[in-house]
């Protein structure tokens, strides 16, 4: 079956454009099948609850950040071409002028050289291009364009950046921090605007462009953009006329895209996602293997590699040379043909013996701790203790991390348990909540030095042990090991959805968290006596 055979069912009707080709800013650099979707095919898709919450607490940040940056500047609104402003004051474009005016009235913005514009639109007709900076900062004898965003951006490695508290945002010469490589979208976004403005000769002849993330502070990442080789304006080169060129093929064959599906991290919040992934199962493509990078998926195809059953073939001797790990896609797509977890070579799949076992997880609304599970298996019974906060307040996460480590110091006193948890997200969760409120362990002088002594992350356990065919997620290994959730849609962000109409009020949330919660650490029991009670096949 051919790719766009597999994928005709579910689709809405083709339709075509007429207008000239604008490649959006949001366009360059994403995924080439999503951008020839959304374009040629009649946009019904349902829109997940999860990313509908995420766009609006994304809007949310942007009015937070924006009127942090406009408090006390004499900052005037203009909804009409003819509204006046002053020229050394920064002005907000109303969010309801129409885009043709909102051009019109950002070029007269530029022209006066006014110092910070916000809501601002540029098309070029000759570059192929439309962008919407969330900002454009007058810097130097031009502007730098800047944009917001609901996530971190500052990492441990990655783009060179200055980093600058959004009070001093002009200040370009800040604290020499990376940006994530991970978030390179974001860059390429405004290197897209940088390029426009540059087409109109407004643009700093620094190259500099800024993104203000959620990172504390909160601080705008300054970035060179003609930096380092490759470029950001090198690879936004790149992403741009990909981008063009799938816009040009799809309006001569709109039912089939120019770059056929690849599943990448994209996928995740794509609305095209379930058409995708049936798409590419129903082809066992290679990029259903979620130990093969993209990168690697595309060596793989360029050895002419497209099946995971195919590379469950090969031996390392002949996988493509430059593959990063080509031992684990290997291992991981025979774990897919078996479809069950496959132990690793040698491995030893003893766990530790305690007399008692306790499985813990939390669970947060942004990053705050509201409910802690543990359910503590003794040889004689098996109870779920949740310690609990329903008030939505920093006074409630007070009391749960307080009780918690209340219970962890009764624990420490004997030593015949171990606490199992999965991932680093606990400890990440009770050392921020206890920094926030000053909350200390007694029986040790640190989280880490708890968890160290007490507890196994039975995640990195599993992970070391056992291939698994899809990846390493809770509800991917559970169910491998015979488990399933209550919960039809059992899943952390909605779980958060539950949370916020709980807050607004519906109390039968409540127990659907409880419940919620209890499965996940009743999940992490299951995995165990899975472990104990197989023999796993050898991969
Ligand atoms: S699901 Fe993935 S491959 Fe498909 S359009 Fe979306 S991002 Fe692209």
């Amino acid at each position: 079956m051919s790719q766009s055979d597999a994928k005709m069912g579910p689709m809405p009707e083709p339709t075509i454009e007429h207008e000239p080709i604008l490649i959006g800013g949001g366009e360059v650099g994403r995924c080439p099948t999503r951008i020839h979707y959304r374009r040629f095919f009649a946009d019904e898709r349902e829109t997940d609850p999860v990313v509908e919450r995420r766009i609006a607490d994304g809007r949310r940040w942007e009015a937070t950040v924006v009127a942090s940056l406009l408090d006390g500047s004499g900052a005037a609104t203009m909804a009409t071409p003819t509204d006046p402003f002053e020229r050394t004051a920064p002005v907000t474009i109303s969010p309801v002028v129409e885009p043709d005016d909102r051009e019109i009235i950002t070029a007269r913005l530029l022209d006066a050289g006014v110092p910070l514009i916000v809501g601002g639109r540029l098309t070029s007709a000759a570059l192929g291009a439309v962008g919407a900076p969330d900002l454009l900062l007058r810097l130097d004898d031009g502007y730098a364009p800047i944009d917001v965003k609901h996530h971190r951006v500052i990492g441990r490695s990655g783009i060179p950046a200055r980093v600058t508290p959004i009070k001093r945002l002009a200040d370009t010469a800040g604290s020499p921090l990376p940006f994530r490589s991970a978030r390179v979208t974001d860059l390429l976004q405004v290197a897209h605007y940088w390029v426009l403005l540059d087409h109109i000769g407004h643009a700093n002849r620094r190259h500099l462009a800024g993104i203000i993330g959620s990172d504390a502070g909160p601080t705008c990442a300054w970035v060179d953009l003609a930096g380092g080789r490759p470029s950001v304006l090198d690879r936004y080169q790149i992403a741009f006329d990909m981008a063009t060129d799938v816009v040009a093929a799809g309006r001569v064959q709109p039912d089939r895209p120019l770059v056929p599906a690849v599943w990448r991290g994209e996928c995740r919040g794509c609305p095209w996602a379930d058409v995708c992934r049936a798409e590419l199962e129903s082809i066992d493509h290679v990029s259903l293997l979620p130990a093969v990078p993209a990168d690697d998926t595309e060596r793989l195809l360029a050895a002419g590699i497209t099946t995971t059953a195919h590379v469950a073939r090969l031996t390392s001797d002949d996988t493509p040379p430059e593959m990063d790990n080509a031992t684990e896609a290997i291992l991981q797509a025979r774990a897919r043909g078996a479809g069950r977890l496959l132990a690793r070579t040698g491995a030893d799949m003893t766990l530790p013996d305690r007399r008692v076992e306790i499985d813990f997880d939390v669970e947060t609304y942004r990053g705050a701790l509201y409910l802690a599970g543990l359910l503590v298996g003794e040889p004689e019974a098996v109870e779920y203790r949740p310690i609990s906060d329903w008030t939505g307040s920093p006074d409630g996460e007070r009391r749960v991390i307080a009780a918690l480590f209340e219970y962890f110091d009764d624990l420490a006193d004997r030593d015949d348990f171990i606490v199992y948890h999965w991932t680093g997200y606990e400890r990440t969760i009770l050392k921020e909540a206890s920094a926030r409120h000053g909350v200390a362990l007694r029986s040790a002088p640190s989280v880490d030095a708890w968890f160290d002594r007490h507890a196994c992350d039975l995640w990195a356990w599993i992970k070391q042990r056992l291939v698994s065919p899809n990846g390493y997620s809770l509800k991917v290994i559970a169910p491998l090991c015979g488990f399933n959730w209550r919960d039809d849609d059992p899943g952390g962000a909605q779980s958060e959805l539950w949370y916020l109409d709980l807050l607004a009020g519906d109390l039968s949330q409540r127990s659907r968290l409880l419940e919620y919660n209890e499965d996940d650490v009743a999940a992490q029991r299951a995995i165990r006596h899975w472990v104990r009670s197989h023999s796993a096949a050898s991969a």
